[in-house]
């Protein structure tokens, strides 16, 4: 067991190091492939040895091997946490299909998130790649019932949007397609809590923020953090949630 956890755990840093490729070039419209990942300071191409995910940072210290630039510490952090998450996902699954529906998860939500830090943006391109990949991840393992899929894509789409037309353009275009095709993964109920979660989030991380000075009013902040703390929450521990809070109120 233990070297299946490790060998899951390398897999999530090695994914999570692409999904920060993809998540830096992609909005940036930059092929994925070439060039190969080179130093943003000096140019220096990356040897095997650079491109082993978190250990090559902890071994720099964080520092380009030639021009000693720093490297952000996004990357590292975001591949520890692939890892970890595909882990998790792994542990907490029941079945194959549960197991595959974390990791897509995960995946698409790295994969936005790193773009959101850097860019402030979710490209259009990432999601229309994710749509079909999730559609046909239903086909293949129907929810229960099978109208839960596109139920929770529907769900995803009419609250966004809603919210959108309500804020007048407070909540991007990008934040209702996520939230539509991330309905269709993981259903009308996961949805629907994963969108308050992201919101209670934001709202309680937003305040702290602006009590202790680090965020000021109305200066615009990535969502997606939160988007993903909402939805990770809704996905894996939804179901304790709603029990514990029906609980509370009967
Ligand atoms: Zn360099």
């Amino acid at each position: 067991m233990i070297f299946v956890i490790i060998y899951v755990f390398a897999l999530g840093l090695t994914l999570g190091s692409f999904y920060n490729v993809v998540g830096l070039r992609v909005p940036a419209n930059q092929s994925i492939i070439t060039p190969p990942s080179h130093c943003p300071s000096c140019g220096r191409r990356l040897t095997i040895l650079d491109l082993v995910p978190v250990f090559s940072y902890l071994f720099l210290r964080g520092r380009c091997r030639t021009c000693h630039s720093k490297i952000s510490p996004i990357y590292p952090t975001s591949e520890a946490v692939n890892g970890f998450l595909f882990v998790f996902s792994f542990l907490h699954a029941t079945s194959i299909a549960e197991m595959l529906c974390g990791w897509l998860l995960v995946s698409l939500l790295m994969i936005v998130l790193v773009s959101d830090l850097d860019y402030m943006l979710i490209p259009d391109k990432l999601l229309l790649f994710f749509l079909p990949l999730f559609a046909v991840f239903r086909i293949v393992y129907p929810t229960d019932p099978w109208w839960d899929a596109p139920a929770g894509l529907v769900a995803g789409f009419a609250l966004l949007a809603l919210i959108a037309l309500i804020s007048r353009g407070g909540m991007g275009g990008g934040d209702v397609k996520l939230f539509a095709i991330m309905g269709l993964l993981v259903g009308i109920k996961t949805i629907i809590l994963g969108f308050f979660l992201s919101a209670f989030f934001g709202a309680i991380i937003g305040m702290i923020g602006m009590l202790f000075g680090m965020i000021k009013r109305r200066q615009p902040i990535p969502f997606v953090p939160f988007i993903a703390l909402g939805m990770l929450t809704s996905y894996f521990f939804g179901d304790q949630l709603i029990a514990f809070y029906l609980d509370l109120i009967f």
